[in-house]
Order: structure tokens, then sequence, then C-alpha cells
């Protein structure tokens, strides 16, 4: 990678302040060895629609870079976007009335949904022991940090052969401390989703909280559906789901800092506030786990939201899942190579029961591509987005030479699909 020279590192403030020409080229500079990601070349961690969409949201964030949303009172403005962000996001969840908020993202709307659970005033369930979340193997980690941060137990049931979680299995491990099942929708490592409906029986039968986890494909999946394809029962139109996340900063496209989390009924969402009267200055409240928080990626979040539009996500949807068609067709086209499971949307993984997926890794990470790697199959995984179209024929001719190169390297003891149920 080419770097900054460790020699130029700055261990201290610049006893006279430096102008801006000077800190934008040292910016310039030190961005020099990040991923490529306008160039397609990022498997995931930016989801840009276009240059035009990323100035509107820079532009509003801007507008509110100073403001704080921790004091509502004090900037209504923050408040009605932020209220109409989760209004919005309800509405296209099949939510009826709409109980959350705007949070920093994916993490901290599931560390909420998951105290909310904890706490449980809004189910019936009481866990005698540490309370439990039972979750598919292919949760997010995000739920694990919370069990950690919030003294719960994380029990992660193992998947099928497609990736989703077995109810069956779901409920031979729910424990008189179960409060919270989880499903995804669509889960991040393989893009499938959960048996939502079944899970939301077994909460239902059981009176524990579920929630479902569409950080990635909260601002797809109902597009996608509405573009006609069949997507299962997912959001809260299914009874049984108690709270949902979907992150604005994903396939919402807009500034990093921003997702919704959203609850079925006001009880739970009041569950969620935090509000503490003794010291100096009197009552504190707050409904996420930050205090300040900044007025920018709300309002970046509310502008490209009304940017785009429904016929704009709409637009988009349609385009990625152009885009995702032909990165599978290339892929599957390629001797040895195989495409996990069947993704509902953009995500997925993929990898080889022949040839050592990791041996190709390497190759397209020597070809200057950023590669995030699975495990458990061994895999390559993919989150597309707009910008990846213009890298296709690059991206499939370089993996075709890393196939190649692997091919004739070491065979790996790749696990089998099968062994990872
Ligand atoms: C991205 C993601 C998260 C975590 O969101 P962050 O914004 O990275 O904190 C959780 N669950 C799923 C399914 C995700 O895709």
């Amino acid at each position: 990678m080419i770097g900054i020279d460790a020699s130029e590192r700055t261990t201290h403030l610049p006893v006279v302040g430096l102008p801006w020409s000077a800190i934008e080229g040292k910016l310039d500079e030190l961005a020099v060895g990040d991923a490529q990601w306008r160039r397609g070349r990022t498997g995931s961690l930016v989801y840009c629609a276009s240059e035009e969409v990323t100035q509107v949201g820079a532009q509003a964030y801007t507008k509110f870079y100073s403001e704080n949303a921790l004091g509502v009172r004090a900037f209504p403005s923050l408040q009605r976007m932020e209220e109409d962000l989760v209004a919005i996001t309800a509405d296209l969840l099949g939510a009826d009335e709409h109980y959350g908020n705007v949070t920093s993202g994916g993490t901290e709307s599931i560390l909420l949904a998951v105290k909310v659970a904890r706490d449980h005033t809004s189910t019936k369930r009481r866990a005698r022991g540490v309370p439990e979340i039972l979750m598919p193997a292919t949760a997010h980690p995000a739920f694990n940090k919370a069990a950690h941060y919030l003294g719960m137990r994380a029990v992660r049931v193992a998947v099928d052969r497609d990736f989703r979680v077995d109810p069956a299995k779901m409920r031979a491990k729910l424990s008189p401390d179960t409060v919270l099942m989880v499903g995804s929708a669509p889960s991040f490592t393989h893009g499938v989703i959960d048996p939502i409906e079944e899970l939301a029986q077994l909460a239902l039968e059981h009176q524990v909280a579920l929630h479902v986890d569409a950080c990635v494909g909260g601002f797809f999946l109902p597009f996608l559906r509405r573009l006609g394809n069949r997507v299962p029962p997912f959001d809260f139109a299914v009874d049984g789901v108690t709270s949902m996340s979907a992150d604005l900063h994903k396939y919402g496209y807009t500034g990093k800092g921003a997702s919704v989390i959203l609850h079925r009924t006001k009880t739970a969402h009041l569950d969620q506030i935090y509000r503490f009267g003794d010291w100096p200055v009197g009552h504190y409240e707050t409904p996420t786990f930050m205090g300040t928080r900044p007025g920018g990626a709300i309002a970046a979040a509310w502008a490209v939201t009304q940017y785009l539009g429904e016929q704009g996500y709409l637009r988009l949807v349609g385009d990625v899942m152009d885009v995702t068609r032909d990165y599978q067709a290339g892929i599957a086209g390629i001797d040895g190579l195989r495409v996990w499971g069947k993704p509902v949307m953009s995500v997925f993984g993929f990898g080889s029961k022949t040839l050592d997926i990791m041996v190709v890794a390497d190759e397209m990470e020597r070809r200057n591509w950023y590669i995030n790697r699975q495990a458990v199959p061994p895999g390559i995984h993919l989150v597309l987005t707009p910008t990846h179209r213009s890298a296709l024929q690059d991206y499939l001719q370089d993996l075709a030479e890393a196939v190649k190169i692997a091919e004739h390297s070491v065979r790996a003891d790749t696990r089998a699909e099968g062994s990872y149920a």
C-alpha cells in the first residue's frame, strides 16, 4: 500500500495552524493509499448512488454541520427531519405506527433493540437467569456486541445448506432465559432472508421479542418487491415482529452515521429512552446511546431520501439488480466458482468446492481489489452498488486469472457447503 511517510506523522499540534490549502493537500496525500471505491474496487463499505446524490447529502450535511440533535428543542428542524425519516422508514417496512429514532448506524440500532428486549417491560417474557438472545449463525456480530455490553448471553444457531436458519433448530435452543430472537432480512453474509414468518410464530408462542435485522435490506427489499420480485414476508406486516433496524447509510445512500430503529409499540419505544434527573443541570433524557448527535447525518439522510424519492430508489434497485446479475453470471461462468445459496439481493458470497478461494482472494488483492473474505464456507463477499458497474469487466478478467493461478496451487481443504450446517 502506498501511504504516508511515517516520518511525517503528527504527534503534536502544529504550533501555528496550517492554512486550508496545505491541509487539503495533506488530506489528499493521506488518501492516496485508500481503496478506490469510486472505481468499484471495494467489495463493500461504501454505498454510492452517484456523484450527484453524494453532493446532495454532503451539502445538507454541511448545512447542519454544527447543529446538535441532543437538543431537539433548540433545533426543531432536526426533530422534524428525524420524525420524517422514522415515519418514511416505518411506511416502507409495513408498520402502521411509527415509533423509533435515527441512530448512528446499524450497530446502535441493534444495541437499542437488544436493550429494549432485555428490559422487557413491553413483552411478558422475563428471564430468570442471564437474559439470552437467540439468533442464526449468520446474524451480525453487533448482536454479540450488544450482549457483551448489556450483560446478556448470545446464542447462535447453525444455519442450513441454504444459509437460512431452521425454525425447529431455533425452537430447540429456546430457553426460559430467551428474551429476544433475531432474523436477518437479508443476512449480510449470504444475502438470504431467514424464515421470518415461522420465527414470528415461535416468538408469539413464547412471548419473546423478535428483531428483524434489515440493516442492509431495509432500503432495498421494499423496492425490490414493488418492482415485481418475490420477496418473502420480512417486515412489520408479519405479526410477532417487534422491532426492526434499517440503515440509511447503506442502500439509503445517505452519509455515514444514519440508521433507523423501529418498534411496533409505543411501550417498547419508551423502554428505549434513558432518563436521569440527579445532576445539577436537572433532567437529562436521550432516546439513543449517544449524547451529542450530529445534525449533519440527519439532515443528509433527510435530503437524500427527499432527493431520490420512491422513483429514485426504484430505479437504483433495478440498476443494482442488473449489476448483480452480471457479476453473478460472470462469476458462475468461471470454472470452479459458485455463488453460495440463493441471494435475494445484491449481497452475497462466492467460493469454490474445487480450489482454494483464499488463493483467489490473495491474487485479487495483488491486482488492487479490496477483498472481503468469508470464513465459513471460505469465500469472497460482495455488496454491489451502482459504482460497481464500471468495474465489471476488469473484475471478471482478474477473477478468471486469479482462478487459473489457484488451480495450479495446492488444493485446500475447502469445506463442502453441507458441513456448514
Ligand atoms: C451493516 C449491518 C449491520 C451493522 O451496521 P453498522 O452500520 O455497520 O453498524 C448489522 N446488520 C446487518 C445485516 C448489516 O448489514
